[in-house]
């Protein structure tokens, strides 16, 4: 019992899990801050079809501290999604998206392209997130069509019917929904149907040794063929590799995102890149 209660309390003063707290509540506040003072920016990737045509484009948030250093979302997301910073985060990435689709509208080639823009199962729990993207489309002037956003396995462990009746107002309003990282969360077959979404995101990680892992080459093939079956769009997302890219692409698959076809860059670079006509900024 002693021992226990010693155990107890050490645990509760142990100076590594203090330091660690001390993080926590630096980084939070450093993200707060960085909210209000504009530092996170949005980069952008371009995403192929197989025949090599730009067909869309996924938003990839960054924060550029005031040190000069450059966060990625891996470093930042889980404690903006725990503080509930999640919210205010992502819909300054929603209208800066927005604001990037309306000057792109007229565009021969930014004009067409989907943007996707990745959502938060928080953003997606919020009643108000429907009508928060109805005003941000009509503020911005941005076509809903060219919007879609990318859930990511995580909303299956939400209430179905609360989230299918979101999803569908969403719908409503023109833009479309595609599933990320599919495949590596518990992916209940059953919710791709019940559902309405566009398309699936083959997760890089069985796109990583698709041309090397016996296993995985077929687990591929099958949620390509899983996809065309209920007629969805298919991105693969981590092509590195040029043999990756043909088994793609022989599998069937659709669309092409990774390092191969295109980093992800700041968003003002990548409408200078790919603007047919230039893109006038405001
Ligand atoms: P994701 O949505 O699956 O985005 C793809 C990630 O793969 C990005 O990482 C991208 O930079 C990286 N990537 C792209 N091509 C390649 C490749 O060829 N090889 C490899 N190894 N990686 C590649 P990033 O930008 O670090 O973002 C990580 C995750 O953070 C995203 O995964 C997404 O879930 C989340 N995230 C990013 N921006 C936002 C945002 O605005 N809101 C929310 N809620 N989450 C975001
Ligand atoms: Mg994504
Ligand atoms: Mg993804
Ligand atoms: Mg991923």
């Amino acid at each position: 019992r002693a021992k226990s209660e010693g155990r107890h309390i050490a645990r509760f003063f142990d100076p590594g899990m203090q330091a660690a707290a001390d993080r926590q509540a630096a980084l939070e506040r450093g993200l707060r801050d960085g909210l209000a003072l504009h530092q996170f920016v949005l980069y952008c990737q371009p995403q192929f079809s197989v025949r090599g045509r730009l067909v869309g484009a996924e938003v990839l948030v960054r924060w550029r501290r005031d040190d000069g250093a450059l966060v990625c979302p891996g470093d930042f997301i889980a404690l903006a999604e725990s503080s509930g910073l999640i919210l205010p985060l992502g819909q300054y990435v929603l209208e800066e998206s927005c604001r990037a689709l309306a000057r792109w509208t007229g565009d021969r080639t930014l004009g067409r392209l989907k943007l996707g823009v990745n959502v938060s199962v928080q953003q997606m729990r919020n009643p108000d997130f429907p009508a928060d993207v109805a005003a941000t489309l009509a503020r911005s002037g941005a076509p809903a069509a060219r919007l879609c956003l990318e859930l990511t396995e995580s909303v299956f462990a939400e209430d179905v019917h609360e989230l299918t009746d979101r999803m569908h107002q969403l719908c409503a309003q023109g833009l479309c929904f595609s599933l990320d990282d599919f495949g590596t969360g518990y992916s209940s077959l059953s919710y791709l149907r019940r559902l309405p979404l566009s398309a699936l995101k083959i997760d890089r990680s069985f796109v990583h040794d698709v041309h090397l892992d016996p296993g995985a080459g077929p687990i591929v093939n099958a949620i390509i063929a899983l996809g065309r079956q209920l007629k969805l769009e298919i991105v693969a997302e981590g092509v590195e590799h040029e043999a990756q890219r043909s088994f793609l692409s022989r599998g069937g698959c659709g669309a092409l995102q990774g390092y191969l076809l295109g980093e992800p860059i700041p968003i003002e670079d990548f409408e200078r890149m790919y603007s047919a006509v230039g893109v006038g900024h405001a």
